[in-house]
């Protein structure tokens, strides 16, 4: 996947609230792809619902030891979702849940996100979240 925008960029900074989405920092901020790049890349240029702020110590981390948290809080989405803007986010030094709406985050409440969450992944999803809650990450 080729690299976002500079609008798309700024304003997924912005929505987020100019801090990691994982753990709240303010500097060292990236962009993450939701969608897993593959190994040919895509040519589609990210929008914002396929962004989101972490730090790169996340952006990394999310890559290994929290793959499976990634996947229950929507940081990170399977590549054959083709609309990321379905799986909701969890912000959690926000205690909240959001759905994207390209630039904008809408605030939802947790039986919502559950829904949007099954409605995309199923069991699998609830598995990841059992995981990501109750720890045992693997
Ligand atoms: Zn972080």
């Amino acid at each position: 996947m080729t690299g976002p925008t500079e609008t798309t960029r700024r304003g997924v900074y912005l929505r987020d609230g100019y801090r990691c989405a994982a753990c709240a920092a303010v500097e060292g901020l990236s962009f993450q792809h939701r969608r897993a790049v593959g190994m040919g890349g895509s040519k589609l240029v990210p929008s914002p619902v396929d962004g989101l702020t972490l730090c790169l110590v996340c952006n990394e981390a999310c890559e290994r030891e929290l793959q499976d948290r990634a996947l229950a809080y929507g940081w990170k989405v399977r590549k054959w979702v083709t609309s990321p803007d379905r799986v909701p986010v969890y912000f959690p030094h926000e205690f909240s849940w959001y759905r994207f709406e390209g630039m904008l985050r809408v605030r939802i409440s947790s039986a919502v996100a559950m829904e949007m969450g099954c409605a995309v992944y199923g069991d699998e999803w609830m598995k990841w979240r059992a995981h990501a809650l109750f720890g045992g990450m693997r």
